[in-house]
């Protein structure tokens, strides 16, 4: 995985020297007072899904949880970031309404696994997604808010953001409590 980003680095590296220098007449005004750089590098990313999902790092191996355009669940198995074939996986999503929630089986479609409905309506919705590796191995659970509202500040929707920006203070203040 570091190797991924470090090529990726470094491709985006030659790719921005390059085009510094053949453009460098255009845009020569850009290069000073602009503080990209400098800062993108105190700022760690998360990795995005191959497909625009959410990385589940929690499971092994890792999968990608990535909402179609017509709002059924697709679940990418990964290497290494890179999809592979699901294998005996199965998975469980429940979410909506608590009281009459939704429930999502998934089967295998190719290589990997999609849900046999869309997701309730909802442009925010708290879902819970249970995946079982192999018949008689403990499922992991993981909760998931699936928030279909674009970012502000990287290209992908709030569900799959890759920024560490905080959201709500929930990831980084859970354990002190506003009474
Ligand atoms: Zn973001």
């Amino acid at each position: 995985m570091k190797q991924i980003n470090l090529i990726i680095t470094i491709t985006a590296l030659i790719l921005f020297s390059s085009g510094c220098a053949k453009k460098d007449h255009d845009h020569g005004h850009s290069h000073h007072g602009h503080s990209h750089d400098g800062h993108s590098h105190n700022t760690p990313k998360k990795d995005p899904g191959p497909n625009g999902g959410r990385i589940l790092k929690t499971m092994t191996p890792a999968l990608e949880f990535f909402v179609l355009e017509d709002r059924r669940v697709q679940i990418t198995a990964l290497n290494d970031l890179k999809p592979i074939p699901v294998n005996e996986q199965t998975a469980t999503l429940t979410g909506g309404d608590r009281n009459n929630p939704t429930t999502l089986e998934f089967a295998k479609d190719g290589d990997v696994l999609i849900s046999d409905k869309p997701l309730p309506t909802g442009n925010n919705i708290p879902v819970i997604l249970q995946v079982t590796n192999s018949p008689g191995t403990t499922p992991v659970m993981e909760k998931i808010q699936v928030n279909f509202s674009g970012c502000p500040t990287c290209d992908y929707r709030e569900y799959a953001c890759i920024c560490n920006h905080q959201h709500g203070h929930q990831d980084y203040h859970g354990d002190h409590k506003h009474n």
